[in-house]
């Protein structure tokens, strides 16, 4: 390692979000000395703000997803809350449509889900409406506790010899002979043999000082919490254009657009607020579950969602700097975290993911993105 600065790891890990936690994590537990640096303090990010999903049947990543999630508690030696499996009801056809593709792309991974109807809906579901359309039955993917699951990696991640610095912000990075050797922070600098940046809508940023474009735009994201209630069998229900969870402890905990698009530097200043957008999922929320659309919202907060163009994340070791790996997981990164955290592992370790193809969520697939892409996609932000 270079020993110049005044301090260093082998692996500095620059976010202390899931992504990161769980990457350092997986290189922790190998041995490997690693070091997650946190401008602020673990999961104050998107990770301790998401609505707790872990089913992304769309992603290289998602066979590995659901694997590691059933043992991941047993693997931290801490609590994630995880519960199997999801229902999503559809109150009218178009929904039905819409949800059905979850069913298609989990047959082709090998993944069982049945199609529900009305009856079979309401047995499942006691909040449900009388007359729902219908609803699958997904037997994969499930939900967690974002607060647990940041929580326990963090621990593993110490358990295992890695260390962790918060309220510590990475200000520059510095590049030698083709490598990032050093950064510099709020606490002082510190020198690497590897680099890994995991830091949410943050990574565009940090990447630019490598000369790296990253295109990311950040959307503001609420979720409401409601006063708890009995506990469904399945705690793992959405619909109605909402993701969300009843928790173990019987709240409900719900999130669904519409998005607000935010310019990142004006993250801080509005990632407090609730607004109007919390009624709306109010209101969707008492329409999916209407036997309980008395009961009160006892918390409520923003987030922001790290958006790539096509929704997908951004996963590579690049080849300049040739020892940086930039992980930004666009709107999916709470489930994918076992299996992005073992795929950063890889990356940094072995210079390629062992377990899946990250052919299509290498950056260079953005090489020829217009200028004005958030113009053409109608993402601009908020009052612009
Ligand atoms: C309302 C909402 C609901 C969501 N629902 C789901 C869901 O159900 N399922 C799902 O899979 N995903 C969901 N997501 C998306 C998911 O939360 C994110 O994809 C995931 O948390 C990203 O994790 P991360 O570690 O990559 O980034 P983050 O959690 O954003 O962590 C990045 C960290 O980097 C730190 N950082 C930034 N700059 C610096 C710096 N210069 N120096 C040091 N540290 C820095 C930040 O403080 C932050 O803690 C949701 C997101 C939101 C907002």
């Amino acid at each position: 390692m270079n020993r110049g600065a005044t301090a260093g790891a082998a692996v500095i890990v620059i976010g202390g979000g899931v992504t990161g936690l769980s990457a350092g994590w997986w290189l922790a537990r190998e041995g490997i000395d690693v070091l997650v640096l946190e401008a602020g303090v673990i999961g104050w990010g998107a990770s301790g703000r998401n609505g707790g999903g872990c089913s992304h049947h769309h992603s290289p990543l998602f066979l590995e997803e659901q694997r590691l999630w059933p043992q991941l508690d047993e693997l931290l030696g801490y609590p994630t809350e995880f519960q199997p499996n999801r229902i999503r009801i559809a109150l009218d056809a178009r929904q039905f449509q819409l949800y059905r593709r979850a069913l298609e792309n989990g047959a082709h991974q090998g993944f069982h889900s049945e199609v529900l109807d009305a009856k079979q809906v309401r047995e499942l579901v006691p909040y449900a409406p009388d007359a729902p359309y219908g609803g699958y039955f997904y037997h994969f993917g499930g939900h967690a506790n974002p607060h647990r699951t940041v929580q326990a990696y963090a621990w593993a991640l110490q358990d295992h010899g890695g260390r962790l610095l918060q309220h510590t912000a990475v200000t520059d990075i510095k590049t030698r002979a083709g490598k990032a050797t050093q950064v510099s922070t709020t606490r002082g600098e510190f020198a690497c043999d590897q680099l890994v940046i995991a830091a949410g809508a943050a990574t565009a940023p940090l990447a630019a000082r490598l000369g790296v474009s990253v295109p990311l735009a950040s959307a503001r994201a609420e979720m409401i919490v409601t006063e708890p209630l009995a506990p469904m069998r399945i705690g793992g229900v959405d619909g109605n254009g909402l993701y969300g969870r009843q928790t173990l402890r019987g709240n409900l905990a719900y999130g669904g657009g519409p998005h607000e698009w935010v310019e990142y530097e004006d993250c801080q200043q509005t990632r407090a607020h609730s607004t109007v957008l919390q009624s709306s999922i109010a209101r969707r929320l008492c329409q999916l579950f209407p036997k309980v659309a008395h009961a009160r919202v006892i918390r409520s907060w923003a987030g922001f969602i790290e958006n790539t163009p096509d929704g997908r994340p951004i996963l590579e070791r690049l080849s300049s700097p040739q020892n940086v790996t930039i992980a930004t997981l666009s709107s999916v990164g709470f489930g994918l975290s076992p299996a992005s955290g073992r795929a950063i592992r890889d990356l940094v370790i072995e210079g390629t993911c062992r377990f899946a193809d990250l052919s299509t969520v290498k950056l260079d697939r953005f090489a020829h993105l217009e200028a004005d892409w958030r113009v053409m996609q109608g993402w601009l932000p908020a009052g612009a």
